[in-house]
């Protein structure tokens, strides 16, 4: 099966302001990054650390000033920043990856104000453009498109954990206005932090006592306990896809690798690439079949913290619908204490994803990529300015 994995290249440019592009597929010769836009909002990111809760909090004022939000007065092709031809990529593509223009966490953070409880921003944010087409989502891209899209992610998971500065790497997406995405066209992010985030830190040190109490892997159990229960929603042979024993948000799914050793992305066999491609776009167009609606979601790939042999690589879904017309807000309980309340019984909210009818075109050999650097990479190196 091996054999049949198509690369793609990957060609990296600089924006003028210095961040990084990569662009994935062909490009053309005359791409150029013009300085039009070039103002950056990195003015002032630090974090701040709760001496309560002990735990860091990104501070990026320039974010809640961020030009997409406010002057973006139509969300078509023409007023979008990412089409080819936008103020981001000024040039035809068929995937992309940048630097976010407003990042909470840069490589090379300014220096925060002086105390004993602020430290810098140290990480990357990154926007991944699933595919120059405007008016589609994740659920609906063409096969190819998300073979396509596993192999960037798998790429700039490889590379960004390979930076030791990074503690953890996590790809997501924010789908919908109600999730918090100011952009309509498909995409998705990946941040790189320098610390642990609290709920990463928790579960890192669950599996440590697991594998210290019990002499087991977390991830196995888990996979154990949940793939021959009722809160499975479709099959799948190399992930668990299901409601977990405690969901917190009503129609949480998690899609969990069965094998012990798939970690993260870039440990993904071919077969397991697209048993995952299928697996994710299920879940979604299930959420979109079951609401009646392009439900808004937050869509997380948990791949292994430094030093975690027994983690298994999953992909979680938090939707933001509790029915077709309430959707879930964390009120002042989950908000002030963290403890979650969840009025769907897991069993029952499984029933209902598992039952419905969803079908999309086959995700075959042909969808299987592995990105290489083009041999022109850094073609352009910095590109001219145009403007
Ligand atoms: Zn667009
Ligand atoms: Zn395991």
């Amino acid at each position: 099966m091996g054999g049949s994995v198509k690369p793609v290249p990957r060609h990296e440019l600089v924006h003028e302001d210095g961040r990084r592009v990569f662009v994935y597929g062909a490009v053309r010769a005359s791409s150029s990054l013009a300085r039009r836009g070039a103002e950056t909002g990195l003015g002032g990111i630090h974090k701040r650390f709760d001496l309560l809760t002990e735990e860091w909090v990104a501070i990026s004022p320039a974010r809640n000033v961020r030009p997409l939000d406010t002057a973006a007065p139509r969300d078509d092709e023409e007023g979008c920043p990412v089409c080819p031809g936008g103020i981001e990529l000024p040039f035809p593509y068929e995937a992309a990856v940048f630097e976010n223009r407003f990042p909470s966490f840069v490589a090379e953070p300014p220096l925060p104000p002086p105390g004993d409880l602020t430290a810098p921003s140290c990480g990357r944010c990154e926007l991944v453009i699933y595919t120059s087409r405007h008016d589609t989502c994740f659920g609906r891209l063409a096969p190819v498109e998300l073979g396509r899209l596993l192999a960037i992610w798998s790429d700039r998971s490889r590379e960004l954990w390979a930076d030791e500065r990074h503690e953890f790497v996590m790809i997501f997406e924010n789908r919908g206005a109600e999730a918090g995405a100011t952009l309509s066209h498909p995409h998705g992010q990946i941040y790189a932090f320098d610390h642990l985030p609290p709920i990463t830190a928790a579960k890192a040190e669950a599996h440590r006592r697991y594998r210290t109490q019990k002499a087991l892997c977390l991830g196995c159990d888990l996979v154990r306990r949940e793939s021959g229960s009722v809160r499975v929603v479709a099959p799948n042979d190399s992930f668990v896809v299901g409601l977990p024993f405690a969901s917190r948000w009503p129609y949480e799914v998690a899609v969990r690798a069965r094998r012990h050793g798939l970690s993260r992305l870039a440990d993904l066999t071919p077969g397991e690439q697209l048993d995952l491609a299928s697996a994710l776009r299920d879940v979604t167009l299930r959420y979109d079949a079951l609401f009646g609606l392009e439900c808004p979601y937050l869509m997380v790939a948990q791949e292994a913290p430094r030093s975690q042999p027994d983690w298994h690589l999953a992909f979680e879904f938090f939707p933001f619908q509790r029915s077709r017309t309430t959707t879930k807000i964390r009120a002042s309980v989950e908000t002030a204490t963290g403890l979650f309340l969840n009025d769907v019984l897991p069993e029952d909210a499984a029933r209902r994803l598992a039952k419905l009818e969803v079908s999309a075109a086959p995700i075959g050999e042909d969808c299987l990529f592995v990105v290489q650097p083009a041999a022109d990479s850094r073609i352009s190196q910095r590109m001219e300015a145009r403007s």
